[in-house]
């Protein structure tokens, strides 16, 4: 079986569809090299480093046009220690949660089990389908994810009417943040990790903060709350005014990262970005109606997302597909193990060239007839 061999001409150009850690361009790599003596394993208290965590925090303010008073965080962990982050530094007592997959759940679970916090109240919605938030008194943050990447279902970002005064809205747009569109006065906490849209590695987590989120942090902090000291808010808003980390960041994330920022500005931003992820999703989603073994999962178009597609297959073994693809250099287009479906997974993030999303389901197509 993984003896087909698909030919040259049909191929990606780049056979990297992973969500996540997702495609680097070779060009931020290059960068990253011509820096690497200079860089490199020199000191992140020295401005050599802090300028590159400077250049992250203004790419990133440039490219989501962040409003007047909010502002970039950067610190060590990626988004699973965000939420941590979140659970000892914003939430006063209530969550509510708008839950659809497992990335959405895991901020839940770190909530529920904090002993000083009140039971969240969560609305879950099956695999493929969205939840929403509602607004409830009592609830002083409420979370929900822009992107469930381990099912495809994006949802608009969007403040909670009628929620109380004060409360805070958090937006894990790990996998949707650079893909699909946002206005940050709609949120709170827009928060990100490296190693997706923004194409760079993992291990930091990054939030565009709004003054009422900053505030909230600095509230707990005074509670006396106890916060272990990696994990306290207030220590990275303080270390990221300085263009620094808590502790030691790992310097070639933050370089590509800040590389791949301003080559998305570069190239028009976030309307770029999300036209151009637009552009794949068209690709793979209209491929995959016209096809006669692969569907959507996702039924509903509204909420289909243009960052990580979903394909189901009938007929044809997905994983034998997959299995196939990888021998040929094509990678990660497995689907999220704990899903559990027949289906294929595949990141529409803007490193990735349309072109190629086109070109993988030629591939797609040539291995299904040969299975
Ligand atoms: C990848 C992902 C995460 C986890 O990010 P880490 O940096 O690996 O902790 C969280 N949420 C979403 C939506 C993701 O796609």
């Amino acid at each position: 079986m993984t003896d087909i061999r698909i030919p040259d001409t049909i191929k990606p150009v780049d056979g990297r569809f992973g969500s996540g850690p997702s495609k680097v361009r070779p060009e931020g790599v290059e960068s990253l090299s011509a820096v690497s003596r200079t860089f490199l394993g020199t000191s992140h208290r020295q401005r050599t480093v802090k300028d590159q965590v400077a250049r992250l925090r203004r790419g990133l303010a440039e490219f989501f046009s962040m409003p007047e008073g909010y502002e970039v965080v950067v610190a060590n962990g990626g988004t699973s220690a965000f939420w941590e982050v979140a659970t000892f530094g914003l939430v006063r007592d209530r969550a509510q949660f708008a839950e659809f997959g497992e990335f959405g759940a895991k901020f839940v679970k770190a909530v529920r089990d904090a002993p000083f916090l009140a039971e969240p109240t969560v609305h879950h919605a099956p695999g493929g389908q969205a939840a929403f938030l509602e607004a409830e008194a009592g609830i002083d943050v409420y979370a929900s994810v822009q992107n469930e990447t381990s099912t495809g279902v994006a949802v608009p970002v969007r403040r909670v009417p009628g929620a109380d005064q004060g409360a805070l809205l958090l937006t894990d747009a790990t996998s949707g943040g650079g893909s699909l569109d946002v206005d940050l006065r709609e949120t709170d906490v827009y928060y990100l990790a490296p190693q997706k849209a923004l194409g760079s590695d993992g291990g930091l987590w990054m939030a565009l903060m709004s003054p009422a989120a900053i505030e909230r942090a600095f509230e707990i902090k005074r509670s006396g709350r106890y916060i272990p000291q990696f994990l306290d808010l207030v220590t990275a808003i303080e270390q990221s005014r300085l263009e620094q980390t808590y502790n030691t960041p790992a310097l070639a994330t933050v370089f590509l990262a800040a590389e791949q920022l301003d080559w998305m500005n570069s190239q028009g931003g976030l309307p770029w970005a999300v036209k151009r992820s637009a552009e794949s999703a068209a690709a793979v989603y209209g491929w995959a109606e016209r096809s006669a073994y692969a569907t959507p999962f996702v039924t509903d178009p509204a909420i289909r997302s243009a960052a990580v597609a979903t394909i189901d297959f009938e007929g044809v073994d997905a994983a034998a597909i997959a299995k196939v693809l990888r021998a040929n250099d094509i990678v990660d287009t497995e689907p999220y193990r704990k899903l559990g479906r027949n289906q294929l997974r595949v990141a529409l993030y803007p490193t990735i060239e349309p072109s190629d999303v086109a070109a993988l389901t030629a591939c797609v197509d040539y291995v299904a007839e040969r299975l």
